[in-house]
């Protein structure tokens, strides 16, 4: 039965190449702070390290892993299935820990839709303009300008989902998107004010969008 001692569930999700596996990787470098490894049916890319960063699985095992109901939440996201199982989330969040997810909005609204007992936080991660979007999704995919062509095509539907999310930040300088993402993180663990401007982030979206 989940207590008051438990961990809290921070989700960050974004369009592709905003930056939130760059500042999940910073926020999990705090104290009592874990990562959820996803599984994926996508390859590795150079620089992943296989039970790191995911769990490389091919479609059979990935369907033997819905069938059996060991997911908390599943999607298909740019033709691969990603996915989060439900024991070892609840096994760090029993302990105390604070889980941090990288996941899409897809997978963001079910988790919110199950209503757990444990406190959850929400972020969607913007960047700062549409142009820096393209350049670091340039820089991630050097080989391949397909990749980068569909994630900035698919760019104008995910942004939308900002409005469901209880904070939308800006990654424009690294280290000061991650401070602001750790000060609301502690002030919502910790019941204290918060420094957000919701009316700003609309006029980002607008900008990014029109
Ligand atoms: P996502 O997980 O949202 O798809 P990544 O964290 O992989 O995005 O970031 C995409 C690329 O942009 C990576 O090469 C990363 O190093 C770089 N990046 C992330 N945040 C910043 C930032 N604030 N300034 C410059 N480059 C960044
Ligand atoms: P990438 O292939 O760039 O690592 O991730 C592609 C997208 O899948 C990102 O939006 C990432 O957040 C999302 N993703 C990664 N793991 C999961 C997961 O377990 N569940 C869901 N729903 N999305 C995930």
């Amino acid at each position: 039965m989940p207590s008051s001692k438990d961990g809290t569930m921070v989700i960050l999700s974004s369009p592709s190449g905003a930056g939130k596996t760059t500042l999940v990787n910073l926020l999990s470098r705090q104290k009592n702070f874990e990562t959820s490894i996803s599984h994926t049916t996508r390859q590795p890319r150079p620089d992943e390290i296989p039970n790191k960063d995911y769990f490389f699985v091919n479609d059979i095992e990935f369907k033997r892993l819905i069938n059996n109901q060991e997911f908390l939440e599943y999607a298909k996201v740019f033709n691969n299935y990603y996915g989060t199982t439900r024991t070892p989330i609840i096994d760090k969040l029993n302990k105390g820990k604070n889980v941090l997810f990288d996941i899409d909005w897809q997978g963001a609204d079910q988790i919110k839709n199950k209503k757990l007992d444990y406190k959850l936080i929400t972020f969607f991660i913007l960047p700062p303009s549409k142009e820096i979007l393209y350049e670091r999704l340039s820089n991630r995919h050097m080989k391949d300008k397909l990749i980068v062509e569909e994630r900035i095509q698919q760019f104008g539907r995910d942004v939308l989902h900002w409005i469901n999310y209880d904070y939308v930040v800006i990654n424009d300088e690294l280290n000061n998107c991650y401070t602001k993402i750790k000060s609301l993180i502690d002030a919502e663990i910790k019941n204290g004010s918060k420094d957000y401007d919701r009316n700003y982030i609309r006029n980002h979206v607008e900008k990014l969008t029109s």
